[in-house]
Order: C-alpha cells, then sequence, then structure tokens
C-alpha cells in the first residue's frame, strides 16, 4: 500500500516539460552538497518524495555515485565535489590529522584551519581554506572571467571552505551562535544580519515537535540503544528554547540556510551577471540527525520530508525570480544506522567498537610490552589514521610499527591496516570506484606528508561508537559502501528525466560542470572525467 500512494504522489508532483537540455551555459551554478545523505536513504525515500529532492531526482540522476576513498569524512567529501580531486590530490584526507612537527603543543590539525595563526587550535581554530592544495571550480570560473561571482553558504564552516576555496566572494557558515565568514575586507551583504536576526528568534523559541508524514509511522519505533538509558526512533526533533546546539539536529537549521542562500542569490543579483556565478550550499542537519538519532528511524524521515519541503520552495524563489539556473546535488559522504537498529533488521554483523580498540589503549600495551616510553602510536579513535610518536629512536619505531600491525591485525572488529610504504606504493585506481579493492580505496585518502604511519580500516557493520549514551549514536567514515555510495544529481529547467545505474565519483562533478560552462580545465590536473549525460551533450576530447 505504501508503495501505491507513493507512487500515486510522485504522479502528482507537477511535471516540467520534456525537452534537450539548453545547449547554453546557466547563469548561476547552484552545487548543494547534503550531508550524510546516502544513496541508500535516497532509494529509500524516493518514491515517497514530491517536493525539492523529488523535482531534482528527474534530471540526470545518478543513484550510484560515490565518495570513493576510505575516508568517507565530512572535509574530505566536501574537497572533492567542486574540485575533481580525490583527497590524495587535494590534501584533505580526513576532518582532522596530526602534524607532530608543529611547534604548538596541540599537536591535531583541522582541516579548515590555519594552525600557524596564534591562538588557532584544532577546536577552536582560525577558519581558513589554506590546506585545500586544489583550486576550486569557482576559482576557475574567475580566473577565467573575473566577473563570475563565487558565493558559499553551509551549515558547517568546513562544507563552505571545501567547496569554494580561496577568495570567494562571500562565504558564510554557522558558527554555533551565528552565520559568520572567514574573508576579511569583504563587506557584508544585508541578507545576512536578516538571517542572523532570524535565527535567533528561532532559537530563542522553542522548537516543536513535528508531525510526521503517514509514510513515517513505520520507522518511528523506539530501539533502545548501548545499555537501554537512551533510545532513538520515535523522536519528533523538538528542540528546549534557547537550545542553540540542538538547533544544527533540526530541519531548520537546513531552512535557515537555503533562507540565507536566497536571500544572497536576490541581493547580489547572481545569476543576472554579465557572466556565470556559482554559489555553493551546504546543508548541515541531515548529518546532525543522522548522528544523534541513526539513519533508520522516524527522525530521519521527518527530516528528509522537511528536508525535500524547504528545497521545493527554494527552487521555486528561484524561478519567480526567472533565474537561468542549473542545480547539482550531492552528498559528502553517506551513513550507517545504529547497529542495535540494524540487528533488528537482520544485519547480524553490526555492532559497536569495544572501548580498548584506540591508537591510546593499543600505544599504551605495546609500550609496556616493549619497554617504551611516551605514547607510542597517536591518533583518534578506533580507526584511520595513526601516527607513531616521533620521540622514538629509529630501531624502536621498527619494532613499535611491527606490534602496532600485529594488534591491529589480530582484532577482530578489523579489517585491513596498511602501512605509509605499502599505500605510497599503490597506484591510483583507474576502474569505476564501485570496484575498487580497499587499499586503493585508502590510497586515494593517503597524502604523503599528512597521513598517518598506518591506516586502519574496520570490518563491514562495526561502528567507531563504543558507548552510544554519552553524545552520537551512529556515524560514518568507513571504507564500506553504505558511506561511500551518495546520490548524484544533476538538474536545469526543462531537464529530460535521466536516470542512470552507472558508477561515477563525486570528482566528476567538476569536469562535467566545466563542460556545462565551456570551462576549459587541464585534465591531468584532476582526478574526474566529465560525464557525457542529460546534464551535458558533449564532453571535451582529451
Ligand atoms: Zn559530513
Amino acid at each position: 500500500m505504501r508503495y501505491l500512494s507513493g507512487m500515486l504522489f510522485a504522479a502528482m508532483v507537477p511535471t516540467v516539460a520534456v525537452a534537450q537540455p539548453s545547449p547554453r551555459p546557466p547563469k548561476l551554478v547552484i552545487a548543494i552538497s547534503v550531508d550524510q545523505y546516502s544513496a541508500d536513504l535516497f532509494d529509500e525515500y524516493r518514491p515517497r518524495l514530491t517536493g525539492g529532492l523529488a523535482r531534482l531526482a528527474t534530471g540526470t540522476a545518478y543513484r550510484n555515485g560515490y565518495q570513493a576513498m576510505s575516508a568517507t569524512e565530512t572535509c574530505p567529501g566536501h574537497s572533492t565535489i567542486l574540485t575533481g580531486a580525490l583527497p590524495s590530490r587535494s590534501g584533505i584526507i580526513a576532518n582532522s590529522w596530526f602534524d607532530l612537527s608543529q611547534t604548538r603543543s596541540d599537536k591535531g590539525v583541522y582541516c579548515a584551519e590555519d594552525e600557524r595563526v596564534a591562538g588557532s587550535s584544532s577546536s577552536k581554530y582560525t577558519v581558513s581554506p589554506v590546506h585545500l592544495k586544489v583550486p576550486t571550480l569557482g576559482e576557475l570560473m574567475k580566473a577565467a572571467n573575473p566577473a563570475s561571482r563565487s558565493v558559499a553558504v553551509a551549515g558547517k564552516d568546513r562544507a563552505a571552505v571545501m567547496m569554494s576555496g580561496q577568495r570567494p566572494d562571500q562565504r558564510w557558515y554557522w558558527d554555533g551562535k551565528k552565520y559568520a565568514t572567514d574573508l576579511a575586507g569583504v563587506a557584508t551583504p544585508v541578507s545576512v544580519g536578516a538571517a542572523n536576526q532570524a535565527v535567533a528568534a528561532l532559537i530563542a523559541a522553542p522548537g516543536l515537535p513535528l508531525s510526521p508524514p503517514a509514510d513515517c509511522a513505520a520507522s518511528a519505533r523506539s530501539v533502545p540503544l548501548g545499555d537501554g538509558s537512551v533510545s532513538v526512533g520515535g523522536g519528533r526533533l523538538e528542540r528546549a528554547a534557547g537550545d542553540a546546539r540542538g538547533f544544527r539536529a533540526t530541519p531548520a537549521f537546513d531552512g535557515m540556510t537555503l533562507a540565507l542562500a536566497a536571500r544572497l542569490i536576490g541581493e547580489m543579483q547572481l545569476g543576472k551577471g554579465a557572466a556565470t556565478d556559482i554559489i555553493a550550499i551546504g546543508l548541515s542537519a541531515t548529518d546532525y540527525v543522522g548522528h544523534k538519532f541513526g539513519t533508520g528511524g522516524g527522525e530521519m524521515c521527518l527530516q528528509l520530508h522537511s528536508l525535500d519541503r524547504d528545497l521545493g520552495d527554494f527552487l521555486r524563489l528561484l524561478d519567480r525570480q526567472g533565474l537561468d539556473y542549473a542545480v547539482m546535488l550531492i552528498a559528502d559522504h553517506g551513513g550507517e544506522d545504529v547497529p542495535e537498529r540494524l540487528r533488528l533488521n537482520g544485519v547480524s554483523a553490526a555492532a559497536r567498537t569495544r572501548p580498548g580498540l584506540t591508537p591510546a589503549a593499543i600505544g599504551k600495551a605495546i609500550g609496556a610490552k616493549l619497554g617504551l616510553a611516551g605514547p607510542v602510536l597517536i591518533g583518534e579513535g578506533a580507526h584511520g589514521d595513526v601516527y607513531l610518536d616521533t620521540a622514538l629512536k629509529p630501531a624502536d619505531r621498527r619494532r613499535a610499527e611491527q606490534a602496532a600491525l600485529a594488534a591491529y591485525r589480530a582484532d577482530s572488529q578489523v579489517e585491513a591496516v596498511f602501512t605509509k610504504a605499502e599505500l605510497a606504493r599503490t597506484p591510483l585506481p583507474t576502474a569505476t570506484p564501485d570496484r575498487w579493492s580497499l587499499a586503493e580505496r585508502a590510497r586515494a585518502s593517503f597524502d604523503a606528508q599528512r597521513s598517518g604511519d598506518l591506516v586502519v580500516l574496520l570490518k563491514r557493520n562495526i561502528t567507531p561508537i563504543p558507548d552510544p549514551t554519552k553524545g552520537y549514536v551512529a556515524t560514518h567514515g568507513s571504507a564500506w559502501d553504505y558511506d561511500r555510495r551518495i546520490p548524484l544529481l544533476f538538474w536545469r529547467p526543462g531537464a529530460r528525466p535521466n536516470d542512470r545505474p552507472d558508477a561515477v565519483g563525486t570528482v566528476d562533478i567538476m569536469p562535467t560542470l566545466a563542460a556545462m560552462l565551456g570551462l576549459a580545465i587541464d585534465a591531468s590536473k584532476i582526478d574526474g572525467r566529465c560525464l557525457v549525460s542529460a546534464a551535458v551533450a558533449t564532453c571535451p576530447t582529451r
């Protein structure tokens, strides 16, 4: 019955004229990233949505897009979208990494900070694009024609920074209290003040429980987590008055970001200038909802319906302004549900990591066994980059590395561990990303200067959150396809439906949009390739 009613709703969506896409470049490119929007979620909800997501899915819809690398985190994910570059080229290997050679006491580095600025730390950082080694599409557009404007608006600083890169015209992101910018010497648009007033008033009032659409009822079942002291599934995304942190895990967060983007498009007259403009929009609420409640409950159902509606309103606003625009919608990575609910749904391997699976605990055990002082291993969490303490003497370092390899390989929750040397000699894969080996996925995340001495990958369905009662309950970041596979949608008014099953990479977006704009790019400086599809009629020959 649910399937039938979904089809009926889908049939009621106002259809757009079926026509060949315009060969002319659009006047405004809108690049939207939905944080933690997996292809699994796209597939599950696609028959049931009727708003903006549904509209965008009527263009060229790649159901099997890939954030192809192993470290499926927000900063690397956003860095691939408009650069055409994998993290191995862009240098954005993770949300944060370690630089043990830096002089400040905090050896962590946040991906979108400038650690050379006095007072910046990996947690209280100075926002900057300095780590991004490659140009964004907006930079290339402005280099080709200085009349082009490049703007970014996002719920997260790293989303805005990685999609716009160096010297955009405007860049705004939520800093926990307001939309802020890292750009100095740029006049603040009136829109930003208005948006910040509106959001302050919204947060000051309580966020009332949302009424779930009928199709959310099946997923709105309460599931106890961990020791049973918390549960998820039946939440209705309410929020106490003044709870700015809670605001991020509600649909209103994306609504506000979209409203600010719409205001900026109007105020700056984007899409109405002498050259094509670009605005990158990072929508972060889906990610916070996923981390706080998991992806399989009533909360995510509410979030996706709300996002669908808000995106529909946003697109209608653009239509009313008579803009000639093209939309690309993507995710920075996918995500996985809480293991407790996955097990109820038959995924018997789903589990949380044991508390001792950390570089600190494993390093301490190795130190005791080999008689080594210091932490031995440095890293965050159960997987990803692990660094050997640089204070170790060369011989001790080799012993520690061997011991760490043995410890990780013996662990029943670890799938693979690669050394820096192994990854350095692994060629970058040339096959489509659905066919990459685990070593190739890790190679795509590897940067010789920034990566760890070891890279640890967990087994499938192992969630690296040992205790769900202390914060986040679910996450992403693994090398598995629930985190890698995402939808990639291209849409223009008049777009012809083109539903595509072929596996493509997010690094293919930039050269495809560049072809749409008639912008020449150096194929040897990117990892992606232009996609011939309804999005672009032809790609440049190499
Ligand atoms: Zn993310």
